[in-house]
Parts: C-alpha cells; sequence; structure tokens
C-alpha cells in the first residue's frame, strides 16, 4: 500500500485522507493465505520532513483451525500509527525509530501493517468455541480397562519370536 505525501512534506499540519482497497503479497507463512486490506486513515504532515500515518486496517484470513484441522477465515481489523522519516537514520536509536520516505514522497504501509496484524493473529487458531477438542493421544492410552493392564505388561516383556508365535 503506498502513498504520496509530498503535501504532508510541504505543509506542516497538513492532512491527507485515505480509504483504499488493496492486496499485499507476503512470503511468510503466517500471512500466505491474506485477503484484499481495506486501509482507511489520515497522514499529517509534522515538519521536519517527517509525517504521522495514522491506519485502520481491516482484512481476514485463512487460518487452521487448531481442533478440527480445517481452514476457516478469520476477520480482524488493527490500528496503528507510524512516523514516517526523510531521514531515518537520524532517530534509528530512539524508542521509536522512524520508518523512511522513499524517493522523498512516497510511503509504503506493507510492513508496518504486517508487524501489527503478527500481533493481533491467534497464537492457537480455533474455527468456533464450540469446535470439540480431541483427545491426545496419551490419555485414550491411560482408557485401557484396568483389568488387561497386566496382560498389556506381559505382552511388552514376551521375547517377539514368541509373540508372534502366538498371534
Ligand atoms: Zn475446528
Amino acid at each position: 500500500m503506498e502513498l504520496r505525501v509530498s503535501d504532508c512534506l510541504k505543509e506542516t499540519g497538513y492532512r491527507l485522507n485515505f480509504d483504499e482497497v488493496c492486496k499485499l503479497l507476503f512470503k511468510d507463512e503466517e500471512l500466505g493465505q491474506l485477503g484484499p486490506v481495506h486501509f482507511s486513515g489520515t497522514v499529517i504532515g509534522l515538519g521536519m520532513d517527517k509525517v504521522l500515518a495514522a491506519v485502520s486496517a481491516e482484512s481476514f484470513i485463512t487460518l487452521v483451525c487448531g481442533r478440527c484441522s480445517k481452514p476457516f477465515t478469520y476477520s480482524f481489523a488493527v490500528d496503528f500509527e507510524e512516523v514516517f522519516s526523510a531521514d531515518p537514520e537520524l532517530d534509528q536509536f530512539s524508542e521509536n525509530p522512524s520508518l523512511p520516505i522513499v524517493d522523498g514522497c512516497r510511503i509504503y504501509l506493507d510492513e508496518a501493517f504486517r508487524q501489527n496484524v503478527l500481533g493481533v493473529l491467534p497464537m492457537a487458531a480455533v474455527c468456533d468455541s464450540n469446535c470439540p477438542v480431541p483427545e491426545a493421544p496419551q490419555q485414550r492410552q491411560k482408557e485401557i480397562d484396568p483389568r488387561w493392564e497386566k496382560l498389556v505388561e506381559l505382552k511388552t516383556m514376551l521375547p517377539d519370536k514368541i509373540s508372534r508365535s502366538q498371534k
């Protein structure tokens, strides 16, 4: 997502409103299945060759459910603010380093969007809170009838040949 911010750089306090839908492409696995992103917000001229972008972004992504393993659509919205500077090296060591203004007039929201989205995506995605939790295999093993436990134990103690000839 590219914005031309020449007017914001010429005039401190100049406000550029934007409202656009665009398709971003990311190579990461996390964001590979991202839908088109609806960006809206304002870029404000801060003076000193800097602008502030206040952004709202809405989109959806295909995730795989951690319970039933089926893909599902996860919708989300993120708001973020970033300062862009024609000379970002000046504050690269500050707490909030600015992002670069490219060719003296363009800013890109992609990377800031990516960072913010990774913060809101669920670590363990679930298609629906009612999706049943699968039983862990270990729990199933414990459900062996206690009366058979001794037999199972004996079977593991038998040398391979004997157990095969008994089948
Ligand atoms: Zn599920």
